[in-house]
């Protein structure tokens, strides 16, 4: 078994890439089903989506757009607390079909934001992908429609996915030991 360092911590392996890819083609495929005739505008969040959505999309014998966003977060200027705002989206999205693509759904909070922002921007019907979802960290009540994996309540890496800025390029996904 081939241990992995990344800065002061130690990953082994966990779902390998070719168990990934079948994941990712049944996801495709419900996803084919249910969105082929709807033109959808696949929303990708960076940076740790990267892999995920281009597998993805690969897999997608239909017409659709990909788009991808970054989400910033700032204190707002009067005392309300913070304030999201999505980066990089040109796209119009009013009366639209959207597919939010997350690498991880850990606690919601991030999927939660975006999700409400498309709704703000009156979104015809927004579903959701993930590569990975951690049910007993998920605290909101945003469906996820589309999950690859579910997995333990445990910090992973690689298949885009960092721990502080590397292991992104690993091809298969590893697990703190
Ligand atoms: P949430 O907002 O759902 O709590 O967390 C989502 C974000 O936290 C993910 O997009 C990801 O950046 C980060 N995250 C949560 N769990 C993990 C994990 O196990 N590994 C890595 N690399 N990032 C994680
Ligand atoms: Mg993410």
């Amino acid at each position: 078994m081939e241990l992995i360092h990344l800065h002061d911590k130690t990953f082994k392996p966990y779902i390998t890439e070719q168990v990934i890819d079948e994941r990712v083609a049944q996801i495709a495929q419900n996803i084919s089903a249910d969105l082929k005739k709807t033109l959808p505008l696949f929303i990708v969040v960076l940076n740790g989506s990267f892999i995920f959505a281009a597998n993805l999309v690969k897999k997608l014998p239909f017409p659709c757009e990909i788009t991808f966003v970054k989400l910033a977060s700032y204190q707002g200027t009067q005392s309300t607390g913070q304030v999201t705002e999505i980066i990089g989206l040109t796209e119009a999205i009013e009366n639209r079909t959207v597919v939010i693509v997350e690498d991880i759904v850990d606690t919601g909070t991030t999927i939660e934001k975006l999700y409400h922002l498309l709704k703000q921007k009156k979104a015809k019907q927004i579903k959701t992908a993930t590569l990975l979802f951690k049910p007993t960290a998920y605290k909101k009540d945003i469906p996820i429609d589309y999950i690859c994996m579910e997995i333990a309540n445990d910090f992973v890496v690689g298949y885009g996915l960092d721990y502080d800025g590397l292991g992104r390029n690993l091809k298969d996904i590893y697990v703190l030991t």
